[in-house]
């Protein structure tokens, strides 16, 4: 690890980061005490947590482990090969909450019966996979890397068996994934066979089993992979290599590509690998995706993948409203990716797009009562929309409660409980306040309590409650959005610039820094080039995406008209009617004349018709996370400006 990278802060033994000269910083850590971050983590110890084990249940995902103790095992149920992955997203989750303290009994009883049956069922040489263990199943183990998921499958056992050993200080879950991921060392290390998953997930895994276990051959065995993708080891079907990653070695792509939250997983692993070896021109390769991957492909809502067909991100400037794709997992991957860029450089950019995943992508895809999901997030639903999420047959309106693919539903469980990880980070000398939340944050140096209404209000109010003996600096990220902020220390207004708030001093417990980031209404456009919202405004407020629904105004959605000067008067309130808590927009909209009924009318040869003056209506702009959370009707994130 080079001086420039953080260390992140998690609580438990070992939870930091492993340094290239092998030692290992303890650290404490942050607890979410309250505001919008907290709420979701409630919601997802009251709802979201039961709801998921009830479905992984009800689905045949315990029952495909338990089966293989038969003597004559029933058939494995569901579609993919890599249903375990779910539990181990379940798990990790559960390892968090059990961990903190907040974990009811039948999670705890979740959690002892799902680990009590993989020590039955991993096999004596450390496989474990239910699906190709059963002897009737369609395929062998290794057979099929491409689609198998095998390699999948152990990273999210490693990540939840991690969790576990660090937040529980249990560690079943870890002996298992040791055996498996020794297998897999022995089968594809250095010098032996050299392939790849289909799937990448198992690099920061592996990076994660290294600093846990401080076993050098994991961290080789990442950077193996890392490096050996994009040199055609993927025998290719249905999809072409670069589906995969496979078309080019990631040092070398020229953008992000291909099927999205395999990108981004592969991103955070090589990632992770460079924070472990200090790799700067693996660095520089995924600084220059970073960047390109934020000017040209990232929707306004952090989403990220623009096509259906093979979840993939698309061509630069390729992103349609209506046929966002913008997988869950894909938001959680954008996360990972961006939160380890930040750790290896302190860059602030990194964590504006994190906050703007976290506020928009990746939230708008769990209802508002925590039980439903999306799998695709658009961002315009047209008024005569046939819903057909998450690619299945049939579909129904908006967020479904489970899918026969169920990859988001269960990473958005372990997301929700690990987001105290991400509220601060550490280099010697320097607290970063990263994610703004009421916070308690502790580390070996100093304590301090955050008191914030974020991201309703830009308030932010740290106080210390522990000092260090000598000089120490709070960092307070002052976001890209946020203009003309201001800040006291201890009442004396101190000057803000640049993109972090840096104050060093010798603290006393009570001092005070206060930050406080205006959150005028904005309205964004889009780069020219971008053509499918060319033209249209989106509103936004801090770190939060707006969208108008239909029931929300008394136009049709698609005939509403904003103005810059309509937009900057908006009325910000606290919703009491539409979605209570929540801050909405009112605006006053234009409402358009009937357009022309031709689709192509000609613009040649005739004058131009002068727009009329439009009529007037008042409109509400609810957060875009918070969409689709009543009847199901017309949305959009981009409204006409003309
Ligand atoms: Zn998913």
């Amino acid at each position: 690890m080079t001086s420039e990278q953080l260390k992140p802060h998690a609580r438990g033994r070992a939870g930091a980061l492993r340094t290239a000269a092998g030692a290992v910083t303890p650290v404490t850590g942050a607890r979410i005490t309250g505001g919008l971050l907290r709420q979701w983590q409630e919601r997802n110890r009251r709802a979201t947590i039961p709801h998921t084990i009830g479905r992984l249940r009800a689905a045949g995902n315990v029952d495909n482990l338990s089966r293989l103790l038969a003597d004559d095992p029933p058939p494995y149920r569901g579609r993919y090969p890599f249903l375990d992955t779910d539990l181990y997203k379940t798990l990790e989750g559960l390892a968090y909450e059990i961990g903190d303290g907040h974990a009811d009994d039948a999670a705890e009883e979740f959690f002892d019966e799902v680990v009590g049956l993989l020590e039955r069922v991993q096999a004596e040489d450390g496989y474990l996979n239910s699906f190709f263990q059963d002897p009737a199943a369609a395929k062998k183990p290794w057979e099929d890397l491409a689609w198998g998921h095998e390699l999948y499958n152990l990273g999210h056992l490693i990540q939840a068996a991690v969790a576990a050993a660090r937040r529980m200080g249990d560690d079943r879950l870890l002996g298992i994934a040791v055996r498996f991921a020794d297998l897999v060392v022995r089968r594809y290390g250095e010098g032996r066979e050299e392939a790849v998953c289909g799937h990448p997930e198992v690099e920061m895994a592996l990076v994660e089993l290294y600093r846990e276990t401080g076993d050098p051959a994991y961290l080789t065995q990442a950077r193996l992979f890392v490096d050996r993708r994009g040199r055609g080891t993927i025998k290719h079907s249905i999809f072409p290599p670069d589906y995969f990653q496979d078309h080019v070695p990631l040092r070398e792509m020229p953008s992000v590509t291909g099927h999205a939250v395999r990108m981004a997983y592969l991103a955070a692993g090589a990632a992770d690998v460079h924070l472990e070896t200090g790799d700067q021109e693996l660095f520089a390769a995924l600084d220059r995706l970073w960047d390109d991957m934020v000017a040209t492909k990232l929707y306004i809502t952090g989403g990220l993948g623009a096509r259906h067909s093979d979840e993939a991100i698309g061509d630069r400037y390729e992103l349609p409203s209506e046929r966002s794709y913008s997988e869950t997992c894909a938001a959680i991957a954008t996360m990972q990716w961006a939160w380890r860029m930040f750790l290896g450089t302190g860059g602030a950019k990194y964590l504006d797009v994190f906050e703007r995943v976290l506020f928009n992508a990746y939230a708008v895809g769990l209802s508002a009562e925590g039980t439903a999901f999306f799998y695709d997030n658009p961002l315009q639903r047209r008024p005569d929309h046939e819903q057909r999420s998450g690619a299945e047959t049939g579909g129904e309106p908006l967020r479904r409660s489970w899918f026969g693919c169920p990859c988001c539903p269960p990473n958005i469980v372990r997301w929700m409980a690990q987001l105290g990880d991400y509220v601060a980070a550490e280099r010697d000398g320097t607290l970063y306040l990263a994610t703004y939340t009421e916070a308690t944050i502790e580390t070996a140096s100093l304590a301090v309590s955050v008191e914030t209404d974020y991201p309703w209000d830009g308030e932010v109010r740290v106080t210390v409650d522990r000092a260090p003996d000598g000089p120490y600096a709070l960092a307070l990220r002052v976001p890209g959005w946020a203009r003309a902020a201001t800040a006291t220390v201890n009442g004396e207004g101190v000057e803000v610039s640049g993109e972090w708030l840096v104050v060093e001093r010798v603290w006393t417990a009570g001092d005070e820094v206060r930050l406080t980031l205006p959150m005028p209404v904005r309205a964004h456009g889009s780069h020219p080039y971008l053509d499918a919202t060319r033209g249209a405004a989106g509103l936004a407020r801090g770190p939060l995406v707006y969208c108008v629904e239909q029931q929300d105004v008394p136009a049709s959605v698609d005939d509403l008209v904003l103005s810059a000067p309509r937009i900057v008067s908006a009325n910000i309130s606290r919703s009491e009617r539409e979605l209570p808590g929540a801050v909405v927009l009112r605006v006053t909209a234009g409402v358009a004349p009937p357009p022309s009924p031709e689709l192509y009318p000609e613009l040649t040869g005739e004058p131009l018709a002068e727009p009329s003056a439009p009529e007037e209506v008042p409109a509400t702009f609810v957060p875009y996370f918070l969409w689709g959370n009543r009847n199901a009707e017309a949305m959009r994130v981009w409204v006409r400006t003309q």
